[in-house]
């Protein structure tokens, strides 16, 4: 009774995660992609505004006008690109959905950097386009170079997510640059998750958008207001792409909530850096307590850390981390890979503390 498309994806992995954590009764949860503040007391006064005010039917399909407008100023403000076309969709994995299903045609291949964020590959597929995954272990910086490689004449679009997860590396301008260079010689399309733009600790958040024509730019409310569950995001780029999303959003989401499309306008205006420097702080902390025990990278943006597991072997130092009551992820949900881990560090400061002293002591048993 299920289609054929449903056997190009598969969540397996995660799964197994889940079915071991099921028999832990309270665990020391780093696995959570989400932050663990609570959306701010303004949003949710906004909402709470909105459906007084009876803001609770449905909105245009490409969202409200205010809220459009109020992102295009940004935009053109941040970025110099002046009025580009903005759909409000729900989250930034409504508008991926809508992306690879209006831009990539079956046999496509979707250049991903690996490790990646897990919808990528599976969207790809489900289109049934080729996802194509340039590996970039050890230091985890996807390059011009390392690209160049893999393109081919049925190359369509690059992925890019800086800062990423699962690694939390944050690309530099110049390397942005370079990669736009190789998209525009190459006349592909450049898709740019910028979810965790406001998650960058050391350097400053460099975008992709607005230097090179065909680029849509996608980013959301999750991660920076913690309104994972309202499902608010947009996608921003050349109007006929931006065009032909909304078009489908039409026959399937029909628009993003309508009270969370104005709580979307007060969170652009609550400032949350705060809240991002107490992230920077979590990240020292959880770089500190593992860089002796584990080959890593130190994370500069977003909220994850992926160590190398001890010998290499992810699945077996996974499962007993999990054993021992620490929830972490094997690193082939991100990957082609199953040598690394990731940790979410979105969690309280003594999780943190008690989970890396767990994690240690199992890598010196182990045998790093
Ligand atoms: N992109 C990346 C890189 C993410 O990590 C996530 C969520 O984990 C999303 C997109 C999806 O976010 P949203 O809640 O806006 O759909």
């Amino acid at each position: 009774m299920i289609a054929d498309r449903m056997k190009l994806i598969d969540a397996s992995g995660i799964r197994k995660v889940f079915d071991l954590a099921a028999k832990l009764t309270a665990p020391l949860n780093l696995s959570i992609g989400q932050p663990d503040f609570d959306v701010p007391e303004p949003v949710k006064e906004a909402a709470i505004q909105a459906i007084r005010d009876g803001q609770n039917r449905y909105t245009q399909t490409q969202g409200i006008g205010e809220l459009r407008q109020r992102i295009a100023d940004q935009l053109t403000l941040q970025f110099g690109v002046t009025d580009p076309a903005v759909l409000i969709t729900s989250g930034a994995s409504g508008a991926l959905l809508l992306l690879m299903m209006t831009t990539v045609n079956p046999g496509d291949e979707v250049v991903i950097g690996d490790p990646y964020f897990v919808m990528y590959k599976h969207l790809v597929n489900l289109v049934g386009g080729k996802p194509v995954f340039v590996d970039t272990y050890p230091d985890f910086r996807l390059t011009a170079e390392r690209i160049e490689p893999h393109i081919t004449d049925r190359t369509r679009m690059l992925v890019l997510n800086s800062p990423c997860n699962p690694s939390g590396v944050v690309l530099a301008r110049q390397e942005i640059d370079d990669l736009l260079g190789l998209a525009r010689r190459h006349d592909l399309l450049v898709a740019s998750d910028e979810i965790y733009d406001a998650f960058c600790y050391d350097v400053p958040y460099a975008s992709a958008f607005g230097s090179y024509e065909n680029t849509i730019l996608l980013k959301g409310f999750s991660k920076t207001w913690a309104m994972t569950g309202w499902r608010l995001g947009y996608a921003a780029g050349p109007a006929e792409i931006v065009q032909a999303m909304a078009m489908l959003q039409q026959y399937s989401f029909v628009c993003a909530p309508s009270m969370v499309q104005w709580a979307g306008l007060a969170a652009l205006e609550t400032d949350m850096s705060e809240a991002v420097a107490d992230y920077r702080g979590r990240r020292d902390l959880i770089y500190d307590a593992l860089k002796n025990d584990f080959e890593t990278v130190r994370p500069e943006g977003a909220f994850y850390i992926f160590p190398k597991a001890p010998g290499g072997r992810a699945e077996a130092f996974v499962a007993e981390a999990i054993r021992r009551n620490v929830l972490i992820i094997p690193g082939n949900v991100f990957s082609e890979r199953d040598t690394h881990f990731r940790i979410s560090y979105a969690a309280g400061r003594e999780t943190i503390e008690r989970g890396a002293e767990v994690l240690c002591t199992l890598a010196r048993e182990m045998g790093a």
